[in-house]
């Protein structure tokens, strides 16, 4: 594996690469790397000639800048699992790199209504945030596939937006993979290394809860469904931003259900000063 801290140099390398029609993946992360990000980094490595990995802790993208100086940082085991994956390149920027004119905000991204609802509006500025780093990443890399996890439900709906607002469609072609989860169900986060084992066990009812609303699921209205979900978490001593069924191809909030409508559960919840999302496809 191949490390880079500057984008001219990776730039540089990959046009030399691109020369001989290589195909790019590209796996964009924060690093704190799980199985769930390996497993993004194996579907690259078996579509393309080359797989690019970046870990980069993005500072516009945290609202809240207690979540952002406790973001886990764990180099060095990254390091070693994306080598031990095979991943061909890592992108390792500083802030400097990135954001060689500031970290303010110099373009607003024209989200819409993604911008405002469920984490957009939890967490105000935060798909700008993704905007910014997404933008620069795919300009410095400019990959043929990039790589996305359902985990993050909204942000696959915004970067799918990006590329469209950027005028990258016709040249990068969007990969979301399923949430890799573990045993007991809790899908598999960076932020989950700030939980303790009893907190594990605990936090795997968000999942729980998603999933009964599935199983629940019937024609009518679908609010009560949404309340009693709300209630079993807080009764579970989360703090529950919310739980939401919405639309799965665009999100609209969905208060009753046809029958055939396709439907999205998500949830973000804090467990003991820890945030949570998650979300599973109803149908
Ligand atoms: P992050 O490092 O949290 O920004 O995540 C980097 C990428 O990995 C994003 O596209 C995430 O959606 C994806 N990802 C995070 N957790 C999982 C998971 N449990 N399963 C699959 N993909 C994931």
């Amino acid at each position: 594996m191949i490390l880079f801290k500057r984008s001219t140099d990776l730039r540089n390398y990959l046009d030399i690469q691109c020369k001989h029609f290589k195909k790019c993946g590209f796996v964009p992360t924060m690093g704190a790397l799980h199985e769930g990000h390996i497993s993004l980094l194996d579907k690259s490595k078996k579509m393309n000639e080359i797989t690019v990995s970046s870990i980069f802790v993005n500072p516009t993208q945290f609202n809240d800048p207690a979540d952002f100086e406790k973001y886990p940082i764990t180099l060095e085991k990254d390091i070693a699992m994306l080598e031990t994956a095979g991943c061909d390149i890592l992108f390792l920027p500083t802030v400097a790199e990135m954001y060689p004119k500031g970290t303010k905000a110099v373009m607003h991204y024209d989200l819409g209504y993604l911008d405002t609802i469920l984490e957009g509006q939890y967490r105000p500025g935060h798909f700008q945030g993704v905007c910014m780093i997404v933008h620069r990443l795919l300009e410095i890399v400019k990959p043929d596939n990039l790589y996305i996890g359902q985990k993050d439900y909204q942000q696959c709906m915004v970067i799918k937006k990006l590329v469209e607002l950027i005028g990258m469609k016709e040249l990068i072609n969007l990969n979301i993979s399923p949430t890799l989860r573990e045993n007991n169900g809790l899908a598999k986060s960076s932020r989950n290394t700030r939980l303790s084992e009893n907190e594990r066990i605990k936090a795997a009812a968000i999942f729980q809860t998603l999933h009964s609303i599935k199983e629940q699921l019937q024609k009518g209205e679908l609010n009560s469904l949404k309340i009693q979900a709300f209630n079993k978490l807080t009764e579970k001593d989360f703090k529950v931003d919310y739980v939401e069924i919405a639309d799965a191809g665009d999100l609209q909030i969905a208060d009753r259900w046809d029958g055939k409508q396709k439907l999205v559960a998500l949830a973000a919840a804090h467990l003991n000063h820890v945030r949570l999302i998650d979300n599973i496809l109803l149908n």
